[in-house]
């Protein structure tokens, strides 16, 4: 255990995902290079070193690269600090010396690059001269770029083959990343940066394992090897817990299990009001894989399918048969409950490694979702054919992220009716009845869901993307978490808008944000008249226990009262006594 942290020290987040671990503590490194030294065999050092030169080369060519692409638009100083990159690259002292760890220490090239890079900076930070700290700034830039290179596919085995359990610290993991955490080894992860609904967040729910975020700067604070125990209820990390906190998490964990138990009896039964106002409950999946808890947690089949986690962390893009061979799967084991594939969600936080989608100013507002896909006709038919043939096997629903307004869904149906038309001049089967909705998750789209709900069947409400473009709070921003309010009376106004229009025209609403797997807003969504709630298969069981409980006549009449409110506060402290005094069991969750 490292000396830097004694006795029992308590860091506090964002709670994301609920449950406690505890155990070692892996960090990785800010730039999310996670440097292990190994040793190498005396016959790998020269191929080490050839390694090292070629990642240099990589390097290199990627620097002129961006120098050349922005040329015209970069002003000198920016130009300068290329030209600086490119000649502290050539530094053979540098070299030199990370050639001498490799061969005399017979250390991998990523550590001994880290290792020289970081004494060279240590010099230059303590150096009185503002331009030569500047100069280690640089250097900082340019081993990210260098390890990067240098790690590139192996961090990412790294983190998919760890060894032992532990709970990942980083200053940030991108949903790619997360995406492919190993579960058994993965016992929790702790944040930086972050909020509760950004797509790492959603993944942690989805994996179903504890996680905090926004813990401000965590990742600088703990060492790998730290024992740390992780409270995802209450969005805590406690650095070497005494035995008395673990005696008290030991008393928790006894009625969570309780409480588990009363769950798991009602995995079977529907999910319906005590006064018989029955809701659809189904789940949020990324892919195939997550189906198993799908059917464990009892839902009623897919209420969104995430499918850009199919576009990433892969060389190429899936073809039409891939996606098909995919979502024919899911469709299959679900049938005959329904299984909503969202088409490609792509931009925002959430990139492929293969599109090359240039960076953005503020990607969340730039080219992402279905502004993608109308420009990327190729990409989005390959999808929208293989939904429609994977509607063939089973109870197959589409809908189209981030629609703005009655333009882009007509854009975006006159795309299906072609492929439609293709399908049945190739004699390919598809379900000519498939349900089409569009999600609702920019203000705009509810301000003119009245004329939406005339081109579709049903509605998905996006709470996430329609909190933060409506309260213009970044989702992913833990500076901005106490902004990003749900109970906003905007919010629920913007709610109730969208139902009432979806009704007006014999349409139905679901809700497939993050809200809709809370059991304290559960009887808010049911009383403003939603149809049904799909959250990850975890938070499926305490959004039914809650539904199980309440009656859909308190439910309305907190509705009621949330549309008069002008506070958040006042909203959500409503929606919690009706929770609390429904489902008291739901809310023990201190130590
Ligand atoms: C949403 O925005 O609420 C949503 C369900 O889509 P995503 O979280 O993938 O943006
Ligand atoms: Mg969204």
């Amino acid at each position: 255990m490292s000396g830097h942290v004694k006795g029992e020290k308590v860091y506090r987040g964002i709670a994301v995902s609920a449950g406690v671990c505890r155990g070692k503590v892996i960090v990785l490194h800010r730039a999310r290079h996670a440097i292990i030294r190994r040793e190498l065999e005396l016959d790998l050092v020269v191929p080490e070193i050839k390694r090292f030169e070629h990642a240099l080369v990589r390097t290199r060519q990627q620097i002129t690269e961006i120098q050349r692409r922005v040329a015209d638009t970069m002003s000198s100083s920016e130009a300068d600090i290329f030209d600086a990159h490119l000649l502290m690259l050539e530094d053979r002292v540098l070299i030199e010396e990370v050639i001498k760890i490799i061969r005399e220490q017979k250390a991998n090239a990523d550590y001994a690059f880290h290792t020289a890079s970081d004494r060279y900076i240590a010099v230059l930070e303590a150096v009185e001269d503002e331009y030569l700290r500047e100069r280690a700034a640089d250097l900082r830039d340019l081993t990210s770029r260098v390890l990067d290179n240098l790690l590139n596919v192996k961090q990412q085995l790294d983190l998919r083959h760890l060894n032992e359990p532990c709970i990942l610290v980083g200053h940030d993991l991108s949903p790619s990343t997360t995406a492919q955490l190993d579960r058994n080894f993965v016992l929790g992860f702790v944040t930086d940066v972050g909020g509760k609904t950004s797509h790492t967040a959603i993944l942690a729910r989805s994996l179903d394992i504890p996680a905090v975020v926004g813990a401000q700067n965590i990742s600088e604070e703990l060492e790998t090897g730290d024992y740390a125990l992780l409270d995802g209820y209450n969005g805590t990390v406690i650095v070497n817990p005494t035995d008395q906190t673990l005696f008290e998490y030991g008393q928790l964990a006894k009625i969570k299990a309780s409480l588990g138990e009363k769950l798991r009896e009602i995995q079977g039964q529907p999910a319906v009001t005590l006064d018989g106002k029955s809701i659809h409950l189904s789940a949020n999946i990324e892919d195939q894989h997550d189906v198993p808890a799908v059917i464990a947690h009892g839902a009623e089949g897919v209420g969104l399918f995430r499918t850009e986690f199919l576009f990433i962390n892969r060389e190429n893009l899936p073809t039409e048969d891939e996606q098909l061979k995919v979502y024919r799967e899911v469709a299959a084991a679900l049938k005959p409950q329904p299984v909503i594939i969202r088409t490609l969600d792509l931009g925002g936080d959430k990139f492929s490694s293969h599109l090359q989608i240039a960076r953005e100013m503020n990607p969340f507002l730039g080219w992402r979702a279905i502004r993608f896909c109308l420009a990327q006709p190729e990409v989005f038919r390959a999808q929208l054919r293989a939904i429609l043939r994977a509607s063939a096997e089973g109870n197959v629903k589409m809908m189209y992220p981030m629609i703005s307004g009655l333009d882009e869904l007509n854009q975006a149906n006159a795309h299906v009716e072609k492929c439609k038309a293709e399908l049945r001049a190739e004699n390919i089967p598809f379900d000519e009845k498939m349900e089409i909705g569009a999600m609702i998750e920019i203000p705009s789209a509810a301000l003119v869901a009245d004329a939406l709900a005339k081109k579709v069947k049903f509605f998905s409400i996006g709470s996430n993307d329609l909190i933060q473009y409506t309260l213009a709070a970044d989702r992913t921003n833990e500076k901005v978490a106490h902004l990003y309010e749900p109970t906003h009376p905007a919010i629920i106004r913007l709610i109730k808008m969208t139902v009432d229009a979806a009704h007006a025209n014999g349409n139905w609403v679901g809700v497939c944000g993050e809200i809709a797997g809370d059991p304290v807003l559960a009887p808010l969504l049911l009383g403003l008249g939603v149809d049904e709630l799909s959250a990850a298969p975890s938070a499926i069981d305490t959004v039914k226990y809650m539904i199980r409980r309440v009656k859909n006549t308190e439910a309305r009449q907190l509705a009621e009262f949330a549309l008069q409110c002008e506070s958040p506060s006042e909203i959500f402290t409503s929606c919690q006594d009706l929770a609390r005094q429904t489902a008291p069991s739901l809310f023990e969750n201190r130590a």
